[in-house]
């Protein structure tokens, strides 16, 4: 201890001028070189008055090698492509849905060039943004008018501002859901200004629960599509056309939190059946509220979609300006929703309904192919084998609906006390690949669900730089 006190870090100028730091402020610029070196110093100076360092370990060699290193993990972006073999295809952590080109191309074009984000091309006079997308909306959900926010969270709490504030919202016990911890229903409505009046108990709602209910306090009769749970069992709730009929009966607007909305009727290829937009405006709900990169497989948005005079007292709301969307996330958004216009080759061009109508005979062949390259690289301890999966749509979509997958399954063959190190180690390996490679740990194995493998190539050729510690 006594002897360790006397260290003294290198001066900054002494490691500026060092061989080793020469080329540094060449590459990165002075001014990064020396917060850096600051930042590191700082660091060093609380061991070195506990004692915990020796001369070595801050030599200004030493130290101007874990500078360089330090600039460059820095230089390294934060934003990381990562292959998603979760299982999970529109997954929310993972950033949800991917954009098909024709989307990619335009966010390329509007970030490039300036553009008619608000102006109108016709009249030579300030535009809407809105109007960029309203046209296609219309068409393809049957609305009167449409307006478009952040994310669904949004469309929700600006919704219910415009529509609910100092008033009552009327909704079902069974639907005051949470998604994702910070979105719940009822947090949600209280910041809206929102007054909560829930009715029915959580597995059975009635329309008598509604009917009394309604005073004249109330503002709205509010729909949540319980998109990440399922009750099951003995349940009632009532149908939205029943509920639109009661609502409107006594004059208030009936607004349905959608959340995943699909624009088109799933089961066309196969997969669950989700509620259509353009089925809940049919059913008569008065406004209808969905993210714009779940089932609609473009970016992240919030659509609201339904009557006009509704739509126009939305866009009067003054948090409007604060929740809009920015120019790329609107040209994404026209290209994603041009594809729908042609639903027959939407399979093939859309990434999101490619992934998840993947046949599983195509999956499993992939999954054979993998295996002898997976098992080779891994060797002993491990057992790889090419098998069937379960997968999922994710981003609260059908929650309980899975999605036959394959696998390749990584399956320790040692003790029972030693799987669980041999797993996590794996795990982390695969996360610090060049492209990080995320599965999923489930009874005793990790899981690659290759559902989501289209870059084989890539995946491949960074196999070999997998290093697992045991
Ligand atoms: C996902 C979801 C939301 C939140 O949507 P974001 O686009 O993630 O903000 C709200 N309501 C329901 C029913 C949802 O499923």
């Amino acid at each position: 201890m006594s002897s360790s006190v006397a260290l003294r870090l290198p001066s900054i100028d002494g490691l500026l001028r060092h061989p080793t730091c020469l080329p540094l402020a060449e590459r990165h610029g002075r001014e990064a070189l020396l917060a850096c070196l600051r930042q590191l110093l700082d660091e060093l100076r609380s061991d070195v008055l506990n004692g915990q360092l020796s001369a070595v370990e801050i030599s200004p060699e030493v130290l101007a090698g874990r500078v360089g290193e330090r600039l460059a993990r820095q230089q390294c972006s934060n934003v990381r492509r990562v292959f998603n073999l979760t299982g999970t295809v529109l997954h929310t952590n993972l950033g949800r849905a991917l954009l098909p080109d024709e989307a990619i191309e335009a966010v390329q074009m509007a970030a490039r060039y300036p553009l008619n984000l608000e102006f109108d091309l016709a009249s030579g006079k300030r535009g809407d943004r809105d109007d960029l997308i309203e046209g296609l909306i219309r068409e393809l959900t049957g609305a009167e008018a449409v307006t478009v926010v952040n994310n669904n969270a949004a469309a929700v709490l600006l919704t219910l501002n415009s529509l609910g504030a100092r008033k009552e919202g009327i909704i079902s016990r069974g639907e005051l859901i949470e998604i994702g911890g910070a979105f719940r229903i009822p947090d949600i409505m209280a910041r809206a200004g929102v007054r909560l009046h829930e009715v029915g108990t959580t597995n059975r709602t009635h329309a008598r629960d509604y009917e009394a209910a309604i005073s004249p306090r109330s503002g709205l009769i509010m729909r949540v599509h319980a998109s990440n749970y399922s009750i099951e069992g003995f349940t009632a709730s009532v149908p939205t056309a029943e509920l639109a009929e009661l609502a409107h009966r006594h004059d208030l607007p009936l607004l349905e939190d959608l959340g995943s909305g699909s624009l088109l009727d799933l089961t066309r290829w196969g997969l669950p059946a989700e509620p259509t937009v353009r089925q809940a405006l049919l059913d008569g709900a008065d406004i209808v509220t969905f993210s714009g990169d779940k089932l609609l497989g473009g970016p992240q948005a919030g659509l609201i979609v339904g009557r006009k005079e509704l739509i126009a007292k939305i866009k009067k709301n003054p948090l409007k300006r604060a929740l809009r969307v920015d120019k790329l996330t609107l040209a994404a958004l026209e290209a994603v929703l041009g594809l729908y216009r042609d639903p027959d080759r939407l399979a093939e061009r859309l990434p999101s309904l490619r992934l998840l109508t993947r046949p599983q005979a195509d999956i499993f062949a992939q999954a054979s192919r993998l295996q002898p390259a997976m098992a080779e690289v891994l060797g002993e301890p491990w057992q790889v084998s090419a098998v069937q999966a379960l997968g999922m749509i994710g981003s609260g979509s059908q929650p309980v609906a899975r999605l036959p997958s394959a696998a390749l399954c990584l399956r320790p063959q040692v003790s029972k006390r030693l799987r669980g190190r041999f797993l996590l180690n794996l795990e982390a390996a695969l996360r610090a690949l060049p492209i990080p490679v995320l599965g999923r740990i489930d009874d005793d194995a990790l899981w690659l669900d290759l559902r989501q493998l289209d870059d084989e190539p890539a995946w491949l050729a960074q196999l070999t730089q997998l290093q697992v510690d045991q």
